[in-house]
């Protein structure tokens, strides 16, 4: 095969090592560009910025050390603004270069920029790669995908179905293109802006070893599996206070940092040492929900963000003054402000709060569940298009097995996960 010059898309993959995509590009080229675009300035169609405070900050961290990790290779990590489809031809034509390669993300916006930039003329190669599972290996064929997620687990565990092995980090990258040294990546930090330091943080992504990045992540990785930690998150996962109640993957995951294989070969090295139980393979089970959402958009793609969702009619209803109220935690229900105001502050929300907060938007104010999907990328730290779209479908009864009134009855919850209010008191302002 002819070797050619060609440009590196980094999108939610912002790791050297398992990375499938960056691996193929640097195999079939002879010459590499790595290009990062950082969204534009702009507002979801709620009114209210797309990428809040957390998710620069978390993110900015992540890009320095990607960069770093590049340049340690001899390479370099170029860093736009703008919107890919308008800030990358610009420099393909410059550099005189026809194909990129990418992660494929299969979510309707992510996957019209592939198309946008198809129809300009470029040869894009976008490559599968964000899932524990390979879609190609499951024992079904994504469309026959089970509606039921234990279903679909079942099937899963009975088959044996073992995720691929992570590849091995990138070590030599081709030849940067020469006029490239023309071209200036944007200062991050002004991007970025100042968020001040909240000490109440479950994620406190201000301390070096909880901020973005590779190097963090794997260094998280094996402190989460050293301690212990990982043989009572059965017990702890419901947790609401702390950075210890649960594996806190999710920012390093969600921004591709650390990949779900790199995660499942190391939990399986610890169990052959101190042995599996319920526990560790609970983490494995939580892993596959991940999984689950991502194949379902590759079965159901753009109806999955549709007001009804998968099913047949929407009743749908908004109250624009309660979702602000909900989004400012000044609902009057202490137990959810307490929640937003933790989301607001920090960038990050136990899946008990989540859970929570959404059902009381969607069931209690009878908001549209779609102005709390947006609400959540702009806020945390860990936004993920699949799973946060997945989540709020479900809750809201219109994801696969919908069941009408999935409604958290709040008083049961304070006293089942917050019986002596600490929570309640943690974030009372
Ligand atoms: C309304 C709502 C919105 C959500 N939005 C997001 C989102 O944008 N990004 C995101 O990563 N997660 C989202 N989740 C799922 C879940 O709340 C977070 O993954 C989890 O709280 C992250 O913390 P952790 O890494 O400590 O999770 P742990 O409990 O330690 O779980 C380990 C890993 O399993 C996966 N996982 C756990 N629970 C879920 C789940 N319910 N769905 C999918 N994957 C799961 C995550 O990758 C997580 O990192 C959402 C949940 C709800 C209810």
């Amino acid at each position: 095969m002819e070797k050619k010059s060609a440009l590196y898309w980094f999108r939610n993959d912002l790791r050297l090592a398992d990375n499938a995509a960056l691996t193929q590009a640097c195999q079939q080229s002879d010459q590499l560009v790595l290009v990062y675009c950082l969204a534009p300035e702009e507002n979801t169609s709620w009114g209210f910025v797309r990428v809040g405070q957390h998710r620069k900050a978390f993110l900015v961290d992540t890009l320095d050390d990607l960069a770093q990790r590049c340049e340690q290779l001899g390479h370099r990590l170029l860093i736009l603004e703008g919107e890919p489809t308008l800030v990358l031809p610009p420099i393909l034509k410059r550099l005189n270069i026809n194909t990129i390669y990418c992660e494929a993300i299969a979510a309707p916006y992510e996957v019209a920029q592939v198309a946008s930039l198809c129809e300009q003329g470029y040869c894009i190669e976008a490559i599968w790669q964000s899932s524990l599972l390979n879609p190609n290996t499951l024992p079904f064929c994504v469309e026959n995908l089970p509606k039921i997620f234990t279903t679909f687990r079942q099937q899963i565990e009975q088959m044996g179905t073992a995720p691929p092995a992570p590849i091995p980090s990138i070590e030599l990258f081709p030849d940067l293109p020469k006029v490239l040294h023309a071209i200036q990546s944007i200062k991050l930090k002004d991007w970025a802006g100042f968020v001040p330091i909240e000490k109440r943080s479950a994620f406190p992504y201000y301390k070096p070893q909880w901020q973005g990045g590779e190097t963090a992540a794997l260094a998280h990785l094996q402190r989460y599996l050293e301690s212990g930690l990982v043989d009572q998150y059965k017990q702890t996962r419901n947790g609401l206070i702390g950075s210890d109640y649960s594996t806190k993957f999710s920012p390093w995951l969600a921004s591709g940092a650390l990949s779900a294989r790199q995660i499942y070969q190391q939990l399986k090295a610890h169990e052959a040492v101190k042995g599996a139980n319920e526990s560790t393979y609970w983490v494995w089970f939580e892993l596959l929900w991940r999984d689950y959402f991502r194949l379902l958009h590759l079965r159901f793609g753009a109806q999955l963000y549709r007001a009804k969702g998968l099913n047949d009619a929407a009743t749908i209803s908004h109250q624009p003054d309660l979702f602000l109220q909900w989004c400012r935690g000044e609902t009057g229900q202490a137990f959810i402000d307490a929640g937003m105001r933790e989301l607001v502050a920090t960038g990050y929300l136990s899946n008990r709060m989540r859970q929570n907060v959404a059902s009381y938007l969607i069931h209690d104010l009878q908001c549209d569940w779609r102005s709390g999907a947006a609400w959540f990328e702009s806020q945390l730290i860990d936004y993920d298009v699949y799973s946060n779209q997945g989540n709020w479908l479900y809750l809201a009864g219109c994801g696969t097995d919908p069941r009408p009134n999935r409604r958290f009855n709040i008083e049961k919850q304070i006293k089942t996960y917050d019986p002596k209010h600490e929570y309640l008191q943690l974030w009372r302002h």
